[in-house]
C-alpha cells in the first residue's frame, strides 16, 4: 500500500462489536488477565499505543516502533540503551534539547563528540575505537543542514555501531532514513505528527527487533516515560492527514524561501530546497520534498530580528513548529550563550495558511524595520 494508504488505515483495530469507524481511547491503566491480546498494565502497553507504534513503524518502513512521552524522552532512551562508557558522534548544530540531554545527563556515563555531520571526513576523524553512536538530524534545527545518510550510514556500519536519525523536521512523507541505511529512526511527534501544536510526544523506530531494541523496550518499560493512551490516539488520528499537510508545509515553505532570498533586508536564507543550499544535492539525493522549516538571517542584527517579530501579526512568536500555523522564533534567544546559531536568524515553521496572506504579512513587518 502506499503511504497515505497505510497512514489512514494502518494501526486501526476495531475489537468494539459496535463497529465504530476509528479505534476508540482505551483509558483503562489495567487489563484482566488472560485476556486475548495480552495486555498486562498500560504502562507496559495499552491498545492505542500498541496502534500508533504500528503505524508508525509502517510510514517509516521499520519492523518496531516505542512510542514516548515527548521527543526528548525518546531521543534519550537511545542514549540510556547504550551500554555505559560508549562514544557518541553528534551534530555541533544537535536540537539543543537533546544537546543538552547528552552532556547534562550522561556526563560521566558516556563520551560525546559534537561534530560537522555534514561533512563525512570530520565524521570518520572523530571516530574511537569505543564509538558506538552515530546521531544524525537532516535537515538540522535550526540550521537545515544536511547530512548525508548513505554515507554516514556507511561510517557507521564499519565501525560496527549504531546510526540514529532524527527525522522530526522531514518527517516519513520526505525521507526514510531506514531505507537509506539507518538503523533507528527518532521522531518529536510534538511537531509535525501532531501538527495541530496541542500533543508533546516521541516515537522510535528500529529497523530490526534486535539486541538493541530490546533494551530500548525495557527502557521505555521500566524508565516508564511512556504517552497516555489519549495522547495516542490524537496522534494516529492527525497523521492520518501527515502527507497532505507535509506538502501544503513545503509548498508555501518554497514560496516563503524565495521570498526571503530576493528580499534587500535579508542576509541569508537557510531551505535546503533552494538550489544555493550548500547541503541541496544530498538533499535532493534522499528526500522527496524539503519540508516546512525556513530559516532566515536578517540584516541589522539580533534588534532588527527582534522589530520584525514584533510587527508580525499572522506569525506567532513563540517555540515549536510543525503546526498548522505558522509559528517564528529568534532561536539564539532561548538557545542560551553557547549556541552555534547566528543571532539574527529568524526560524519560520511555515504553516498552511494561505501563502498569499503570510506574505503580505511580512511585506508589512519589513517594510517597518
Ligand atoms: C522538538 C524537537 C525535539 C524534542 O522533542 P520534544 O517533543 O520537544 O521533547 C527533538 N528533535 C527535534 C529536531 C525537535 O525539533
Amino acid at each position: 500500500m502506499k503511504f497515505e494508504t497505510r497512514s489512514i488505515h494502518k494501526g486501526n483495530h476495531i475489537t468494539d462489536t459496535n463497529r465504530p469507524v476509528v479505534q476508540p481511547i482505551t483509558l483503562s491503566t489495567t487489563f484482566e488477565h488472560e485476556n486475548e491480546a495480552g495486555m498486562l498494565y498500560t504502562r507496559a502497553g495499552n491498545p492505542n499505543r500498541l496502534a500508533l507504534e504500528e503505524l508508525v513503524a509502517s510510514l517509516e518502513g521499520g519492523k518496531v516502533a516505542a512510542a514516548f512521552s515527548s521527543g526528548n524522552a525518546a531521543g534519550t532512551a537511545v542514549f540510556q540503551a547504550l551500554e555505559p562508557g560508549s562514544h557518541i558522534i553528534a551534530p555541533d548544530d544537535m536540537y539543543h534539547g537533546l544537546h543538552n540531554s547528552m552532556s547534562i545527563l550522561f556526563k560521566g556515563i558516556h563520551e560525546v563528540s559534537f561534530v560537522n555531520m555534514a561533512d563525512p571526513e570530520e565524521v570518520k576523524k572523530a571516530i574511537r575505537p569505543n564509538t558506538r553512536l552515530f546521531w544524525i538530524e537532516t535537515p538540522s534545527n535550526p540550521l537545515l543542514k544536511i547530512s548525508d545518510v548513505r554515507k554516514i550510514a556507511e561510517i557507521a556500519k564499519n565501525q560496527k555501531a549504531i546510526l540514529a536519525c532524527d527525522n522530526t523536521f522531514a518527517t516519513p512523507v520526505f525521507q526514510n532514513p531506514l531505507a537509506l541505511g539507518a538503523d533507528i529512526v527518532m521522531h518529536s511527534s510534538t511537531k509535525y505528527f501532531g501538527g495541530h501544536s496541542d500533543i508533546l510526544g516521541g516515537i522510535l523506530v528500529g529497523k530490526e527487533d534486535n539486541e538493541f531494541w530490546a533494551k530500548i523496550r525495557t527502557v521505555q518499560r521500566v524508565g516508564g516515560a511512556v504517552p497516555a493512551a489519549a495522547d495516542c490516539y490524537w496522534l494516529s488520528r492527525s497523521i492520518r492527514t501527515l502527507a497532505y499537510r507535509m506538502r501544503g508545509h513545503a509548498q508555501n515553505a518554497m514560496v516563503l524561501a524565495e521570498y526571503f532570498l530576493n528580499h534587500p533586508k535579508v542576509e541569508k536564507v537557510h531551505y535546503p530546497g533552494l538550489k544555493n543550499h550548500p547541503g541541496h544535492e544530498v538533499a535532493a539525493g534522499q528526500m522527496t520534498g524539503f519540508g516546512g522549516v525556513v530559516s532566515f538571517e536578517v540584516k541589522g542584527g539580533a534588534d532588527a530580528a527582534d522589530r520584525l517579530i514584533k510587527d508580525l501579526h499572522l506569525f506567532v512568536n513563540a517555540t515549536s513548529l510543525g503546526g498548522v500555523e505558522s509559528i517564528i522564533e529568534r532561536r539564539a534567544a532561548v538557545e542560551g550563550p553557547d549556541t552555534l546559531t547566528p543571532p539574527n536568524l529568524i526560524r519560520v515553521s511555515v504553516g498552511l495558511e494561505h501563502s498569499d496572506d503570510l506574505l503580505e504579512d511580512l511585506d508589512l513587518a519589513f517594510s517597518k524595520i
